[in-house]
């Protein structure tokens, strides 16, 4: 059996090593590091594979956050609702701009944010929603974007975790994660599904104004070059990294299946377990398109009942399987975001998730002795114990 691990970035070189590795030979004879052609071809391949009218790559997932709200014209005193449970970058951006984050609690059974709870934190101040389509499943957009539409918010896509995912609307319409709101942001840190081999981000929306305004501030605010218009900051995507996102985006889709065949010989083993919570895939992908995915499982996140979770960890750790705990505080209670109207009851469901979720191996080139080994070895522990 292969060695295994949260992610096996040598394996998925392989096949695409002779034309990164040519690429990165043309980019260094031209030394177009910069906006090199590779970044207009990253960005039109992936504005056709989105379709979405505008993709303004940047230089990582959380820049490509704060440009969203810059661009907007979110000023100091909005207030942002987003989710408790997710990576910080998400509420970091919103505090740096000086804006005000109201972190509300998530859905239990898909991990992404609750609408309810975003309703009930709606007041005169807040400005815009940013749902996170954690783990590679999207948020309930049809629910979010109507709440928008009500109390006229905008609404800015994480969708850091969520490339090639889809939604499914109220009329079975299929859309990508990442092209239902007014924008958003998303990632290309080296272990997403679609990862740079440094760091990369990029913004999409269907808004030409908004679009231009982004183009803008993602290069010093400028319009026409040394003219200035806006408060920009510098936060570019390097024509190496673009060869390579360009070179795997091809392949993205199959990437995707095969993390979902994974989580679903994963589900095999653990979905009758009395301790175990397998994640939930909202139905209506189904009968709708077989092939897609509504879920792209960026993570396979378990939740492991009875207090077994940090025995299982331990155990991993000792058979030598990697694993991660995403994530182990809610973010309402990290010190850098305490807020005195937080109240712990609001939180109960991050808080209860924050003890039982353990996220396991998860890429495109897990192999199924791989697969059976960890499924095996988890139901050891819990069925031991
Ligand atoms: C990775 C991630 C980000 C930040 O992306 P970087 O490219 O690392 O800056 C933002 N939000 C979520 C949910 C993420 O997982």
């Amino acid at each position: 059996m292969k060695k295994i691990q949260m992610v096996d970035l040598v394996s998925q070189l392989e096949p695409i090593k002779n034309e990164i590795l040519s690429s990165f030979e043309q980019i260094l004879e031209e030394a177009s590091f910069i906006n090199g052609p590779q970044v207009r071809k990253f960005q039109a391949d992936l504005e056709a594979y989105m379709g979405v009218k505008h993709v303004i790559p940047c230089a990582n997932g959380t820049d490509a956050l704060q440009i969203a709200m810059m661009g907007l014209g979110l000023q100091p005193g909005d207030e942002v609702i987003t989710a408790d449970f997710t990576f910080a970058a998400t509420v970091e951006v919103i505090a740096l701009l000086g804006l005000t984050p109201v972190l509300v609690d998530v859905d239990p059974r898909t991990f992404v944010i609750d609408v309810e709870a975003v309703e009930k934190a709606i007041t005169p101040k807040t400005k815009a929603i940013v749902p996170v389509h954690l783990f590679g499943q999207s948020a309930p957009m049809d629910e979010i974007n109507a709440l928008a539409k009500k109390h006229n918010l905008y609404v800015i896509e994480d969708n850091a975790q969520g490339i090639g995912t889809h939604y499914i609307d109220a009329n079975h319409k299929k859309h990508k994660a990442g092209t239902i709101g007014d924008v958003s942001a998303t990632s290309f840190f080296p272990s997403k599904n679609l990862g740079a081999y440094g760091d990369g981000g990029a913004l999409m929306t269907n808004n030409d104004e908004l679009a231009h305004t982004l183009r803008g501030i993602v290069n010093h605010g400028m319009y026409e070059r040394y003219h200035h218009d806006v408060v920009g900051v510098n936060s570019r995507l390097d024509s190496l990294q673009a060869a390579v996102l360009a070179a795997k985006l091809p392949h993205l889709d199959g990437y995707n299946a095969k993390r979902r065949q994974a989580a679903i010989q994963y589900n095999r083993y653990f979905q009758n377990n009395p301790y175990l919570i397998t994640p939930l895939t909202v139905s209506g992908c189904e009968g709708i398109c077989e092939q897609c995915a509504c879920h792209v499982f960026h993570q396979y996140t378990l939740r492991v009942k009875d207090g077994k979770r940090d025995g299982l960890a331990e155990h991993l750790k000792a058979m030598q399987i990697p694993f991660g705990i995403y994530y182990p505080i809610p973010l309402h209670r990290q010190k850098a975001y305490v807020d005195a109207r937080y109240k712990e009851e609001d939180f109960s469901v991050t808080n209860q998730l924050v003890e039982e979720v353990i996220s396991l191996p998860m890429h495109s080139e897990l192999e199924d002795d791989q697969i059976e080994f960890i499924a095996k070895t988890v139901l050891d522990y819990i069925n031991q114990t």
